[in-house]
């Protein structure tokens, strides 16, 4: 018998879907995918120069601790100044993506059996990831009529003596919603008053349109030592494949997550971090994708709302089109018949959770040329 947590757990559906376009290509099969969450777009040349740059220097060493330390400055001064999250380097881990960041704050946090609150619709690996830690997700499913809206209901029913964590997930992957005001604080009254503790994946901050701004928890000083703030650079500055991210939490919790880490990373890759250091002088290019993918939301959400039974609304941030087929039941089934007959790859909305009506996220961090094919094709079905 192999570990009882993990052994069972299902697969990473944008994961698969991402290999089987690969596998699908590979075979010469024509194929659109708009299914895995990365951006399109180059990592900008400074980051990629800077790379080569510490290679070329022989920065092939191991990097031990918990990131370089004028890394974790940078990135303790980005927090301080646009997050409101008061923080030394000595909070800041870097972590081989965003993804190890979330592992290791729930890992952490958890005991086996303790509970942690997931807002359905979420991404597909907290669940997961909470399980293989020995923990129990308890999933609260948010209502598509309310726009997703965190409510009190949403949340206090679903609390019990075992609660430890909620995850929290703005700008939102797959539905686009950015937390309000309203959400936020409901958020934090609550964490206080039960002792919780919250993860919070901000991976999409800074891409969000018509001038919302997101919100940190950890900006909210009563309850700013109860929770893990997990970002990176994979979506920000099209980094995906670096794999380089980071957690900021309280010096205690820090202390702790160090532990996992040092006996399961030991350090990252030097050059990728002295390479990350140039994500700070990039705001140009950062703010360029931003606006492209602002664009593409507005020609493809757009156009998708003029075909005939589907209804897809604005997301506020992240790059996805959250698409509900109006006269489907199934959205594995909708997936299934999009790739069978116009080889267009979605993810189905029941891997994300969203029993309630057939939704499928359609990635559009993708060419306009191919957004526009896209568009074309469904209007056929
Ligand atoms: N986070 C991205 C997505 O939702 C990348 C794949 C993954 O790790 O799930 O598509």
């Amino acid at each position: 018998m192999y570990n009882k947590f993990i052994s069972g757990l299902e697969g990473s559906s944008s994961v698969e879907l991402m290999l089987k376009a690969e596998k699908m290509r590979k075979e010469g099969k024509e194929v659109i995918s708009l299914a895995g969450g990365e951006p399109d777009f180059d990592t900008p040349d400074r980051i990629i120069n800077k790379a080569i740059q510490s290679l070329n220097q022989g920065e092939t060493h191991y990097a031990v601790g918990q990131g370089i330390f004028s890394l974790r400055e940078r990135i303790a001064e980005k927090l301080r100044n646009e997050n409101n999250i008061m923080c030394t380097p000595e909070n800041v881990i870097v972590t081989p993506g965003g993804k190890y960041g979330i592992y290791m704050a729930i890992a952490s946090l958890m005991n086996v059996g303790d509970e942690a609150i997931v807002f359905a619709p979420s991404w597909v690996s907290y669940c997961p990831i909470i399980r293989a830690c020995g923990g129990k997700p308890i999933i609260s499913h948010l209502q598509y009529d309310d726009n997703y809206k965190i409510k009190e209901e949403n949340i206090i029913p679903y609390i019990t003596e075992k609660t430890k964590v909620i995850v929290v997930n703005y700008p939102n992957n797959p539905t686009g919603r950015v937390l309000s005001k309203e959400e936020a604080e409901l958020l934090r009254d609550v964490t206080e008053k039960y002792n919780l503790h919250i993860v919070s994946d901000e991976i999409y901050e800074k891409i969000i349109y018509d001038g919302k701004k997101n919100i940190s928890l950890a900006s909210y000083s009563n309850i700013a030592d109860r929770v893990v703030t997990v970002n990176g650079f994979s979506k920000c500055a099209a980094m995906t494949g670096w794999r380089i991210g980071y957690t900021v939490a309280s010096a205690e919790i820090t202390k702790v997550m160090y532990k996992l880490y040092v006996h399961t990373i030991t350090g990252l890759s030097p050059f990728i971090q002295n390479a990350a250091i140039e994500v700070f002088h990039c705001d140009e290019e950062i703010e360029k994708m931003r606006t492209i993918y602002e664009y593409r939301r507005n020609y493809f959400v757009e156009e998708l709302n003029k075909v005939e039974g589907i209804e897809c609304r604005k997301p506020e941030g992240a790059f996805y089109a959250w698409v509900r087929f109006k006269s489907e039941k199934n959205s594995k089934k909708v997936c299934e018949r999009l790739l069978d007959k116009y080889g267009i790859i979605g993810v189905d909305g029941l891997s994300y959770g969203e029993q309630q009506y057939p939704c499928v996220r359609f990635s559009f961090a993708s060419d306009m040329e191919i957004l526009r094919t896209v568009i074309k094709k469904i209007g056929e079905v």
